[in-house]
């Protein structure tokens, strides 16, 4: 029979770069919360920032995409037994506050704080071999079907933050939408508007995640030429003559539009010259959609009257919207959105800060990395 045991190893951030792996205790549950001894995590760029930055005190176990097996259920808790596979969910909103009456889940005070822990500060916690489940995220708990694999259920996650983006942009089925950036992200935009009926211009400066996109359904893919974008002009290894790239991306967008430009655009990456960009390219009462602008404090200059005159909506979505939970669990299990693809890369827990390391920068093979204890 399986034992629990009293201490448990996990990766304990101490400090900006600083992980350790460390025997801590194991999480004490009460009478309403789970004990999950953790499968999969997930590495989300949220998280890294976090660590690399040490944007806020140690000590802390991160990890917040996370799936896992119930080893202890409190006495007051229903609908859940001591057994099953279960992907957790970190954020719950209360749906009663100002905030969720707007639908405004992320900015909801219950929703901030996060309702999974291994201990110190709760972070998440994935990054250890067990984690508590707090009363509050209960409902966002969900069971992975027999024939899905954990990996599949941490992907849960990061896939309901791009369906609620994705539900704020509109859309009417046909619509072109451009998707700027194919990382784990973008691709995961990608799959779910070409699902939706949508047609997809996808962009990245790696071909290998292009191909990718393509296999996802993209109807278009376009690979910029970064050397030529880039702020030294008078670049002499390009001719003249060369069209600029704007023109090219937007001859794609015409032909394959017929004249009327995107309907909206997605910016997967942190760059502000490409909201530009995105913002020329879209129709008039389209939509800009940032997901990847996190950094607070960084400004950048935009043409105002094409948001007041022109209609072109500015907007930005983060973290993930409850009530999308079950039609996410579908795509996910049904393999409509084919997650595994996307997972290129597994640790072992000891070498979490290699995963960390790795997600920060991403090679051409690599997309999702993944911190593995049990398949
Ligand atoms: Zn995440
Ligand atoms: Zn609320």
């Amino acid at each position: 029979m399986f034992v629990i045991p009293k201490t448990m190893r996990a990766v304990v951030y101490r400090g900006a770069n600083d992980l350790r792996l460390e025997t801590v205790p194991l999480p004490r549950i009460g009478p309403g919360e789970l004990l999950v001894r953790v499968a999969v995590c997930g590495v989300c760029p949220t998280d890294i920032k976090k660590i690399q930055y040490g944007t806020v005190p140690p000590p802390r176990i991160f990890g917040h995409e996370t799936a896992g097996t119930i080893v202890r259920a409190g006495a007051r808790v229903r609908g859940f037994k001591v057994g099953e596979r279960v992907a957790l969910h970190h954020h719950v909103p209360c749906l009663e506050c100002h905030a969720c009456k707007h639908h405004a889940f992320a900015q909801c005070a219950q929703y901030k704080r996060t309702g999974i822990t291994a201990g110190f500060e709760p972070a998440g916690g994935g990054y250890a071999e067990y984690v508590r489940v707090m009363p509050f995220v209960l409902p966002g708990v969900v069971r992975i079907p027999a024939r899905n694999s954990f990996l599949e259920g941490a992907m849960l996650e990061p896939v309901n933050t791009v369906l609620k983006a994705v539900q704020r942009l509109a859309l009417l089925r046909g619509d072109t939408v451009l998707v700027a950036g194919q990382g784990p992200i973008g691709l995961m935009f990608t799959r779910l508007l070409v699902v939706r009926g949508m047609r997809v211009v996808a962009t990245d400066l790696l071909p290998t995640r292009l191909e990718l996109a393509r296999e996802f359904g993209a109807a278009a893919v376009y690979c910029p030429k970064s050397e030529v974008r880039s702020p030294k002009s008078g670049n002499t290894q390009h001719p003249p003559s060369l069209p600029p790239l704007d023109a090219q991306l937007s001859t794609i967008i015409k032909q394959l539009t017929t004249g009327h430009g995107l309907d909206a655009a997605v910016i997967a990456v942190p760059s502000d010259a490409l909201v530009r960009e995105a913002q020329a390219l879209v129709r008039g009462g389209g939509r800009v959609l940032l997901f990847a602008h996190t950094r607070r404090g960084a400004e950048t200059a935009v043409a105002l009257a094409t948001v007041c005159v022109d209609e072109k909506d500015l907007i930005g979505s983060y973290s993930a919207d409850f009530r999308l939970q079950a039609e996410v669990a579908r795509l996910v299990f049904s393999r409509k959105l084919d997650t595994r693809r996307l997972i290129t890369h597994q640790f072992p827990l000891a070498q979490t800060a290699a995963a960390v390391e790795l997600a920060a920068h991403p090679t051409a093979q690599s997309l999702k990395v993944a911190v593995v204890q049990s398949e």
